[in-house]
């Protein structure tokens, strides 16, 4: 495969995009962009620099100085906000939901948007997230939307929170992954949806390697 693709997969939360992406970049050697990461790097900054959401003015202020950066490794990406390396950080459960709260914002999705075409202006990039199909590469050569049932993805998080030592409750993932599901997909502006011409996924009963392989095969 000579040609260098641009491979957009979405999908609510925990449906299997990054794992996926992440696995089907190696095996193309492509670079591997979590547009969700960029939202979170940007829930934070609102967090670090005390920024209220309803201020217009602070918050352009803030995303006109915001500096995010991407640095491509294959044992995992690793995400730097204004220099700063926040990879881990990014993932805890308070910023997972203002991530969520701060994407409805036109403002910070246009300017999330403007970084994402850059990264992926030369192709050989596989990125997931929500809109990537409909808004940020319309035309993508390749277009991937994921589903999984609620309990199968809640299950999914469960573990991945286990084997980093900590136990929630599933009740507790499966109220927030609804949450956010439905924040995503009601928002007006660039709501989680399938693009017309997406090849929907279903990974409830799939293994990671089945997924890799299903989106694989249809590229070749
Ligand atoms: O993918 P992840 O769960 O890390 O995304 C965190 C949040 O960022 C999502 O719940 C969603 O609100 C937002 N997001 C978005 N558009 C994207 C990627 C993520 O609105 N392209």
């Amino acid at each position: 495969m000579n040609k260098k693709f641009v491979i957009a997969i979405d999908g609510p939360a925990a449906s299997g995009k990054s794992t996926t992406a992440k696995q089907l970049a190696k095996k193309l050697k492509y670079i591997y962009i979590d547009t969700g990461a960029m939202y979170r790097a940007s829930g934070l900054c609102t967090m670090l620099q005390n920024v209220n959401l309803n201020d217009e003015a602070v918050l352009k202020n803030m995303l006109k100085k915001i500096s995010i950066k991407i640095e491509y490794a294959e044992e995992g990406n690793r995400i730097y906000l204004n220099g700063e390396d926040v990879s881990e950080r990014i993932r805890e459960a308070d910023i997972t939901k203002l991530s969520s709260q701060i994407a409805v914002i036109g403002m910070v999705r246009r300017k999330m948007v403007e970084l994402q075409r850059k990264m992926g202006k030369n192709g050989g990039v596989i990125m997931d997230g929500r809109d990537i199909g409909t808004v940020v590469f319309p035309n993508a050569d390749f277009k991937f939307f994921m589903i999984a049932d609620v309990r199968t993805r809640a299950l999914r998080r469960w573990k991945e929170a286990k084997e980093k030592g900590e136990i929630i409750p599933l009740k507790e993932i499966e109220e927030e992954l609804i949450w956010r599901d439905k924040n995503d997909s009601t928002r007006e502006i660039s709501p989680l949806k399938q693009a017309k011409d997406a090849i929907p996924v279903d990974t409830s009963g799939m293994t990671i390697e089945e997924q890799v392989q299903f989106i694989y095969n249809k590229i070749e």
